[in-house]
C-alpha cells in the first residue's frame, strides 16, 4: 500500500489535514480493490465509483467535518474511505466524499469566520470576506457535478442521497437525531426507514428553507437529504467511536446495496417545527437552563423568553426546544421549538 502522502485513499483524514495534493494530474486518480474507481477533486473531495455502473446505480455524498471540530465523524467517513480502498467494505453505489471545512479542521475549531453550514444556497455572496465562503462555493459545485451524473428521480426514484454527518454541542433528550430540509413534500419512506436502521431516535422536520448542505442538496440536487446529529462534540483520537456503531453500519450498507430495517426495528420519533423564538434584542431572556438538553419538553402557558413586549408562550400542550442559542444578533432565531408528529407523519409517507 502507498503511503498517505502518495494516496489520499489510505488515510482520507490525515492526507486532508497535511493539505496534500495529489502531484501530478495522473497521481489524482486511480483504481484500488474490486475495481474501484476513484478522483481526488479537491481538498477534502473525493469520488468513488464502482466497477460496475449503470442507470440505476445509486449517487450517495457522504460528507463529515462541514463543522470542522466534529471529529467522530469526520474519522468514521476517513476510515470508510479506506475501508473501500482495501475491499474490507463493498461499493455498490457512486460516492462522494466530502471533509466540509478542511481549514477549521486543521485549526480544531467549529469554523474560521463563518459557521460554514449558514453559507448554502447562495449566502456565502453575502459574506464574500470569508474564508468559509470560497469551501461554501466549492462544496456546492461539487455536489452539482456529482449529482448531475446521477440517474434522474423519474429513471430511478430515490438515487441521490446525502447524508451529512455532526456531531452536537449541546446535550439531547434523544442522544442521536436527524433533520430533514424543508422539501415542500412529506418525507420519503426510503429516508425514515434508513434512519430506522441507523438507530436514530428522533427526526426533525424544517418546515423553512435553510441553508445548510442538506438544503442545498435537497433543493438543487433533488437529494433525499438529512443532516445527522450523532452525539457529543470531542477532540480527534478521543471518540468513543462505538457509540457511533449504529449509524457508521447503515452508512455502510447503504453504500454496499444491502437492503435496510430488520424486521421490527422501531421507526424514530418525528418532531415537526411549529415556531421560534426571535432576539429582538439584547435584552432577551430565556427562561431554561444555559444547558437545557435539545429536546426537552415544556407545557402549554409556560413562558419560554421575554424580550421587552415580546414573549414566547408554549401553545400546544407540549413542545420541546430545540438549539436554544440566545447568544445570537437581533433579528436571528434563539431557538426552536418542535411538536410530536410521528403519527401523522408515518401515516402519509410517500
Ligand atoms: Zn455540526
Amino acid at each position: 500500500m502507498t503511503s498517505s502522502a502518495e494516496n489520499p485513499l489510505a488515510d482520507f483524514l490525515a492526507y486532508t489535514l497535511a493539505g496534500t495534493r495529489p502531484a501530478s494530474p495522473e497521481a489524482a486518480h486511480g483504481e484500488c480493490a474490486g475495481g474501484v474507481r476513484w478522483q481526488w477533486l479537491d481538498e477534502g473531495v473525493l469520488e468513488l465509483e464502482p466497477a460496475r455502473v449503470d442507470a440505476t446505480t445509486r449517487s450517495v455524498l457522504l460528507s463529515a467535518g462541514v463543522h470542522g471540530d466534529e471529529t467522530a465523524p469526520i474519522e468514521l467517513l476517513s476510515q470508510l474511505v479506506a475501508d473501500i480502498a482495501a475491499g474490507r467494505a463493498p461499493l455498490a453505489c457512486r460516492v462522494l466524499a466530502v471533509l466540509g471545512n478542511a481549514a477549521a479542521m486543521r485549526a480544531g475549531e467549529r469554523y474560521l469566520d463563518d459557521d460554514l453550514n449558514r453559507l448554502f444556497g447562495g449566502r456565502h455572496a453575502r459574506v464574500p470576506a470569508s474564508r468559509e465562503a470560497p469551501r461554501a462555493v466549492a462544496l456546492e459545485a461539487a455536489a452539482q457535478r456529482f449529482f448531475a451524473k446521477a440517474p434522474s428521480a423519474a429513471d430511478a426514484p430515490f438515487a441521490r442521497w446525502h447524508l451529512d454527518m455532526h456531531t452536537a454541542i449541546r446535550a439531547s433528550a434523544f442522544e442521536q437525531f436527524a433533520l430533514l430540509p424543508h422539501t415542500g413534500e412529506p418525507p420519503a419512506r426510503a429516508m425514515l426507514e434508513w434512519l430506522a436502521d441507523a438507530r436514530i431516535a428522533a427526526v426533525l422536520i424544517h418546515t423553512e428553507k435553510g441553508a445548510t448542505l442538506s438544503s442545498f442538496t435537497a433543493e438543487t440536487c433533488g437529494a433525499l437529504a438529512c443532516t445527522l446529529e450523532l452525539g457529543k462534540v470531542r477532540p480527534f483520537g478521543e471518540n468513543d467511536l462505538s457509540r457511533f456503531a449504529g449509524a457508521d453500519a447503515a452508512v455502510r450498507r447503504l453504500v454496499a446495496g444491502e437492503a435496510s430495517l430488520p424486521k421490527g426495528a422501531q421507526m424514530p420519533r418525528i418532531f415537526t417545527v411549529i415556531g421560534q423564538i426571535t432576539k429582538q434584542s439584547d435584552a432577551l431572556k430565556l427562561n431554561v437552563a444555559a444547558d437545557v438538553p435539545n429536546f426537552t419538553p415544556f407545557q402549554r402557558g409556560e413562558v419560554l423568553a421575554e424580550d421587552g413586549a415580546y414573549r414566547y408562550v408554549v401553545q400546544h400542550d407540549e413542545e420541546r426546544i430545540v438549539f436554544p442559542n440566545p447568544g445570537v444578533k437581533p433579528g436571528l432565531r434563539a431557538g426552536l421549538l418542535v411538536v410530536d408528529t410521528t403519527r401523522e407523519t408515518l401515516a402519509a409517507l410517500v
